[in-house]
């Protein structure tokens, strides 16, 4: 937590098309981030809110906030709540103004002048107050400042927050109030989306076929309870077997080629021609 955030703050390289699915989550995220963009006048930074994205692991939560923050092209800086949780007497709370310093100064050197801060793991960094038996109060010093760092409104730049979690039902209840994370948005297992997000998975693999039809045709053998990171470790999986069959048919034919006495193509050429 040392390291300097707003320096590492790009914006990234996903873009819609490679998130499956998801498209009710696409356009309530885009209405609360580019409207405000867009007319700045009409939403002073009083009232916008935070957006929550919560569901179980691997369902895209990360993936979407990037999405939003190439979409919009605004730098994404991103910070794991618990990394910024220390073990010296203030050093949290130390962590988490800096977080929001270095947000503010990033968002300043873009144009427009605004940047997305995402907190993954958020329950880590807003848990419930009042219910930690030891170090309770410690942690609701930390809780009250990320709030305090909330509720501050930049004049000249805009911070958009969004957050991640799988345990929502950790999180302290005023997280949720207005101006904070007051725009909740579930993630969860589409099991109608698998074949688009398999669709975007297989787009990446730059193959000949069509990703949809080949997505569709796929699809229908899969178990209907699969994440998106499950249809991605399929995807990626199907292609190294592809991989590893076609370099064991070459290798074959180039035995035989060699045996026969015509080798005119080295391996590597005769992978190249296939
Ligand atoms: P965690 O809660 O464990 O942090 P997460 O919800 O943030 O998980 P991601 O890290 O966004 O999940 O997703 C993991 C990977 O799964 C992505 O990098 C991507 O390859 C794939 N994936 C998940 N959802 C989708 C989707 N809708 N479309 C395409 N790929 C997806």
């Amino acid at each position: 937590n040392k390291t300097k955030l707003s320096s590492m703050a790009k914006i990234p390289k996903v873009h819609w098309e490679d998130v499956g699915g998801l498209s009710h989550v696409r356009s309530e995220i885009m209405e609360a981030i580019e409207l405000p963009l867009q007319h700045p006048n009409l939403f002073p930074p009083s009232t916008r809110s935070g957006i929550l994205l919560y569901g179980p692991p691997g369902t895209g939560k990360t993936l979407v906030a990037k999405a939003v923050a190439t979409e919009c092209k605004l730098p994404f800086l991103s910070v794991k709540g618990p990394e910024l949780l220390g073990s010296y007497i203030g050093e949290s709370e130390g962590n988490v103004r800096e977080v929001f310093a270095q947000a503010r100064t990033c968002a300043r050197q873009n144009k427009p002048p605004a940047c997305i801060l995402f907190f993954d793991e958020l329950d880590s960094l807003a848990p419930r107050r009042g219910e930690q038996a030891s170090g309770g109060n410690v942690m609701d010093r930390v809780v009250a400042t990320f709030f305090g760092e909330l509720d501050k409104d930049a004049k000249d730049c805009s911070i958009f927050v969004m957050g991640a979690t799988n345990r929502p039902d950790l999180l302290d209840p005023s997280l949720l109030r207005p101006g904070r994370f007051d725009r909740l948005v579930y993630l969860g297992i589409f099991p109608e989306d698998r074949a688009q997000i398999l669709a975007a998975q297989i787009r990446k693999l730059n193959l000949k076929d069509e990703p949809h039809v080949l997505a569709k045709f796929v699809v229908d053998k899969l178990p209907n309870n699969l994440t998106g990171a499950d249809l991605s470790t399929i995807a990626t999986g199907a292609q190294l077997l592809a991989t590893e069959r076609l370099c064991a048919e070459a290798e074959n034919e180039f035995q035989m080629q060699q045996a026969n006495g015509n080798s005119e193509l080295t391996m590597d050429q005769l992978l190249e021609s296939w």
